[in-house]
Order: structure tokens, then sequence, then C-alpha cells
């Protein structure tokens, strides 16, 4: 059991199995410890590797235990990536519990007021901007976030999301 091994629950192992994999791919055997054991961590790897899972799967982890608040929050530069680490991060969650979200601009705002407001999520992936205009109207709050992920971190700074992510940074705990 590869991702057993890991140290991932088992609900958790019975999703990636569910969802096809039988092995940890090398960065996952790499970060999934290192993500569990609550380190930041900064990581590089090409597209097809594995990666989103290689950092949700230990951020779900984390969120089993405990309470029903906003406490991951991954930002990523394209309303394409954001769409896709939601679709993968609900995969790996179908056997527990956990609420798992997606905000990003150029779709009209309140369905995704409605969803923050109403059943909250645990883990909310999320464009920098439309992340901001939510938190401008109080439909989100960012004070209990424990873990911050920012995925292609290098193509947001790119994209001149930097001024966004320093806003971003500023409404999260200090500790995270
Ligand atoms: P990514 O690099 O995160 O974009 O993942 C690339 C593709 O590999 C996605 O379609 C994943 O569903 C798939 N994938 C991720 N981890 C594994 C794994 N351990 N075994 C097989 N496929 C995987």
């Amino acid at each position: 059991m590869p991702f057993a091994a890991l140290g991932l629950p088992a609900p958790l192992v019975k999703g990636v199995r569910a969802a096809g994999y039988t092995n940890p791919t090398p960065i996952q055997a790499k970060a999934i410890p290192m993500v569990l054991s609550g380190r930041d961590l900064i990581a590089a790897a090409q597209t097809g590797t594995g990666k989103t899972a290689a950092f949700i799967l230990p951020i779900l982890a984390r969120l089993l235990e405990g309470g029903e608040r906003l406490r991951a929050l991954v930002l990523t530069p394209t309303r394409e990536l954001a769409a896709q680490i939601e679709t993968n991060a609900r995969d790996y969650a179908r056997f527990t519990d956990l609420q798992v979200g997606v905000v990003y601009g150029g779709v009209p705002i309140g369905p995704q007021e409605r969803m923050l407001r109403g059943h909250g999520v645990d883990l909310l992936v999320a464009t920098p901007g439309r992340l901001l205009d939510l938190q401008g109207r109080q439909s989100v709050s960012l004070d209990e976030v424990e873990v911050l992920v920012l995925d292609e971190a290098d193509r947001m700074v790119d994209m001149g999301f930097a001024p966004d992510l320093r806003r971003i940074l500023k409404l999260l705990p200090d500790k995270r």
C-alpha cells in the first residue's frame, strides 16, 4: 500500500485508488511526507508529474483533523487550472465529508458568494483577483487559513498578480 505507507489516511488512499492511481509519482513520494509534517515546501516539477496530488493529498489529510472552517487556500493563475485542481481535490476527497470549492473570475460572482456563505468549504481553490473581490464583499473570511499553496507561483507573478498576492498574504494569519 504505497500511498498508505506515505502516511495518508485510509479514506484518501481509497480516493486515490478509485482515481486509478496505484503508486505515488516521485514528487508525491517526496512531498507528501513533508507536507504531512507541516513543513513549508517549495517544489518544481513538470506538468504531468502528479504535482497537484502531491500537495492536495496531504492537505486533505490535515483537514480531516479539525473543524469545519476554511482552513486551506490554493491560489492559481487561471480559471482552467483552478477548475482542474478542484476537480482533482473533490475526486480524492470523495470518501470524506470534506467540502471543496472553487472561485475564479470571468463568471458571475453571485453563485460563488452563495456557495461560500451557504455550506462553506474546508478547502478553496481560487484565482487571486476574484478571491479579493469576494473578500471585499465579506463573502469569505481568510482568518483561519492554516495552509496556503501558491500553485504555478512563477506564472502568477509573470501575469502581474504580485500585488494581489501581497494583499491576500496580509489577510491570512501570520502563522500558517
Ligand atoms: P499533474 O501533474 O498534477 O497535472 O497530474 C498529471 C496527471 O497525472 C493527472 O491526470 C493526474 O490525475 C495523474 N496522476 C497524478 N498522480 C498520479 C499517480 N500517482 N498515478 C497515476 N496518475 C497520477
